[in-house]
Order: C-alpha cells, then sequence, then structure tokens
C-alpha cells in the first residue's frame, strides 16, 4: 500500500484539536466508530469517524450527499465499510479526509449540518466499534508463549507444533464488552487444593488481564473458500485494543485437553476506535522474525511481502488504578511498557490466511485478537501472570502500587487500561486509544 496525501504530516484539520501534536485521533488516523449521543440528537448507535476531540456521525454525512453510503441499507453500519473491497475503503477514506481537511469548507460551513453530524466525545457514548459476530483469538507473541509454557513445562516451554501453525481459540462474541463495561469477577471450578482431591468452585483467585491487539477483518470470504497470503493483508479492516480478562486459577485446571473455555468468555473487552490499516501504512516493519534454525513457515503462510512488512510497530502500555489509589485521587500508574508487537512470531497476514485455510469463512467485522502481547524484558510482559513471575520454584513477585499496595492478580476495584500508540520520525502520531475495564466483586 503506497503512502499517500493522507499520510502528509504536514496536512491539518479545520477541526482545530485535531492539529495538537499530543492528539490521539489527527487527521491522518480517521479511527472508525460506533456511537450514541442522545443529547444531541443521536439516540441509537451510529457509525462514525473520531478526529481530535470530536466524533463525525457518518450517516448524518451520507444522507445529506456529502459522502457516498457504503451500503443502500437505510440503517448501514461500520461493518458494512468493513465489507468493502480494498480500493473502496481507501476511497472512503480519501473522502473523509477531503471533508476534514482545513481548505476544504463545505462541510465546515454548512451550519445545519455541522450540529447534526460534529459532537464531542465527551457528550458521546462508545459501543463496540462495529457488530462483530465472531471472535478468535490466537497465541502470537513468542516470548509469551515461551514464558508461560516455562512455567508449566520447564522441560519444553514451547510445544513442538508452537513454530508450524498459528495457535488459537475460538472466543465468544457475546461476552464482548466496550471499553468502559465493569468486568464481573467470574466463578468458576478450580483445582483441588493441595492434599485434596476435590476441586472447588467459587469467586476467581487469580484474574488477570491480557494485553493485546485486534484485528478487524474487512470483506467476506464465503465457507469452503480459503484466503491466500497474497490477499491477506487485504482483509485486514483495522486495529484496536482488546484485554482477554483471564481467569488463571479456572483456566490452569480445565485448559487441558481442549484450551481456555470459561476462564475467558465471561468478559473480553474491546476499545472504541477501529484505526484503518491504511493509516497504519507508515507504522509497518518486518514480520515473523524468525531465528537461526527455526523451521521455514509452510509453503501456504509464506509471502515475501509480509516478511519484509506484514509486522505494525506499536507501543502497547497496561497501567492500573486501585480501588484505594481512585479514592486518594492517585493516577493510573503503568506497570509494562514495549514496542513488542513488531516481534510477534506470527502476522496478522498470517492468522489470516491460517484461520480461513480449512474453508472457514471469515466475515467483515469479525475480530481476531493477536494473544497477549509480552516482550523479551520483564516491564514489557503483557499480563500479571508473566509480570509477577520470577522463574520456577521461586514465590511470585508482586507489583507495588502507590500508597504500598502489592498486586500478584487483580483485586476487585481494580481499573486496569491498556493504550497503544504508534511514533515515528517525519509522521502524524497515531494512538489506538485505550480500552479499560474495572473489576466488580463476584455476585
Ligand atoms: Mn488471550
Amino acid at each position: 500500500m503506497p503512502l499517500d496525501h493522507t499520510h502528509d504530516v504536514a496536512r491539518r484539520s479545520w477541526i482545530e484539536s485535531a492539529n495538537d501534536p499530543a492528539a490521539d485521533f489527527p487527521l491522518q488516523s480517521l479511527p472508525y466508530c460506533t456511537f450514541s449521543c442522545p443529547a444531541r440528537g443521536v439516540p441509537d448507535p451510529v457509525p462514525g469517524v473520531a478526529i481530535g476531540d470530536r466524533v463525525v456521525d457518518l450517516r448524518a454525512l451520507t444522507a445529506a450527499r456529502m459522502l457516498a453510503a457504503p451500503s443502500t441499507r437505510d440503517a448501514w453500519t461500520i461493518a458494512d465499510i468493513a465489507r468493502l473491497p480494498s480500493d473502496a475503503r481507501r476511497d472512503m477514506r480519501h473522502a473523509l479526509f477531503g471533508l476534514l481537511v482545513e481548505d476544504n469548507h463545505s462541510l465546515r460551513d454548512n451550519p445545519g449540518l455541522l450540529v447534526a453530524a460534529v459532537h464531542f466525545q465527551r457528550d458521546a457514548t462508545f459501543h463496540l466499534p462495529c457488530d462483530i459476530r465472531n471472535y478468535t483469538d490466537f497465541y502470537a507473541s513468542l516470548d509469551h508463549a515461551s514464558t508461560v509454557g516455562s512455567m508449566f513445562r520447564p522441560d519444553q516451554p514451547l510445544l513442538p507444533n508452537y513454530k508450524h501453525v498459528p495457535i488459537g481459540y475460538h472466543g465468544r462474541a457475546s461476552s464482548l464488552i466496550p471499553s468502559g463495561t465493569p468486568v464481573i469477577r467470574p466463578r468458576g471450578q478450580q483445582s483441588p487444593p493441595e492434599g485434596a482431591s476435590t476441586p472447588t468452585f467459587g469467586p476467581c483467585r487469580m484474574l488477570d488481564y491480557e494485553l493485546e491487539v485486534g484485528c478487524v477483518i474487512a470483506e467476506d470470504n464465503t465457507l469452503g473458500t480459503s484466503v491466500p497470503m497474497s490477499k491477506a493483508a487485504e482483509r485486514i479492516f483495522g486495529l484496536c485494543l482488546v484485554n482477554d480478562w483471564s481467569a488463571r486459577d479456572v483456566q490452569r485446571w480445565e485448559y487441558q485437553p481442549l484450551g481456555p473455555f470459561l476462564a475467558k468468555n465471561f468478559a473480553t473487552s474491546v476499545s472504541p476506535f477501529i484505526v484503518p490499516v491504511e493509516a497504519l501504512e507508515p507504522f509497518r516493519c518486518e514480520g515473523t522474525p524468525r531465528a537461526e534454525g527455526d523451521p521455514a513457515p509452510l509453503e501456504y503462510l509464506q509471502d515475501a511481502k509480509d516478511r519484509a512488512s506484514g509486522g505494525f510497530d506499536i507501543v502497547l502500555e497496561a497501567w492500573i488504578q486501585s480501588e484505594a489509589m481512585s479514592q486518594a485521587g492517585v493516577a493510573p500508574v503503568r506497570i509494562s511498557s514495549g514496542r513488542s508487537f513488531s516481534r510477534m512470531y506470527w502476522t496478522f497476514a498470517q492468522m489470516i490466511t491460517h484461520h480461513a485455510s480449512n474453508g472457514c469463512n471469515l466475515e467483515a467485522g469479525d475480530l481476531i485478537a493477536s494473544g497477549t502481547v509480552s516482550g523479551p524484558t520483564r516491564d514489557s510482559r503483557g499480563c500479571l501472570l508473566e509480570l509477577t513471575w520470577d522463574g520456577p520454584g521461586k514465590p511470585r513477585r508482586p507489583v507495588d502500587l502507590p500508597g504500598g499496595e502489592q498486586r500478584t492478580f487483580l483485586a476487585d476495584g481494580d481499573t486496569l487500561v491498556l493504550k497503544g500508540f504508534c511514533d515515528k520520525p517525519g509522521f502524524r502520531r497515531l494512538s489506538l486509544g485505550e480500552c479499560r475495564g474495572t473489576i466488580r466483586s463476584s455476585r
């Protein structure tokens, strides 16, 4: 995908807040979302685009014939944009850029439409960014798989399939929740206590987060067809943040032999904004860096272009604020940070090709998540299971919080915030926004 005028760092918007160098949503990003704004006459969720501190109602623009609708349905959604072929998606982005760029006054100087279509984000409620009908979670970080594997299998941290097949499991779309929705501590069955033979049932005692990047699928492939690597990049609509909340005690007891089940499907938080893949083009990086001696992927997972530029260089961070910190007015503290997403063992294109390799139909708006993104260093680990791990046989080393609190796993009242952004000299900083959730006690 070539760079074009929409990546030009010098272009500005007539929405002044978008021109602040620290803005999360500059003109060069234009992330898609789904929002409502009852106080401003938008009672039901509508497709939108974020810019600066505003959000633009896209259906209001298409109704006013300022923008071509992606579908003939009146109540079209973000998934209808995702269903367009890649050149039409780029045209949509260019049209939006054209309406919001500084020297275009057609929307700016239309007061009626401005009031109807452009709202402050602070007045809006953000829903799941699109209608997500299917959700799959992968396990594509080699650093994560190696660290977690060493906890359970010190002799063989990586199972023999890892470097050949992108590992994943089918998640549940019904328990995907928008960022900000409280997370109720799950109950579940846990392994028998030391010396006992009967498992227990009760509130999760090892509640964890997983810092992940989500990929929203573009276009459909019909059941029975596959997606070759040469076409997989076009099937990426855009990226968001995902928190795959995990009940580790439940997971440890239930995961063999079929993988995660109730340890994962009680809640999965999704950030409000899908940054279109076109906007992320300047931040592409090498994909699948494989060490000397690693096996080459099978032919159907190989593509020279994907190897050269199938990755995304995204800084990912996790922040936490306990209830006591919140009550004392202490801001969230960062507990991990890293550029580890550029080190993922499998690219999203490879995950897509593998997912459809058996003829599975991937549909516009489906969500595939990367799996926990961890790096090689302790401070870049993407979940508490790893952050507090100190090696085999050693007690866990808790994370210290301001005010003397410590966390090995999440406590009721904790708020966990995931953040992601791209920065590179010569380009506007782009943010994936944030993905937030607060733990509520088990009912
Ligand atoms: Mn996960």
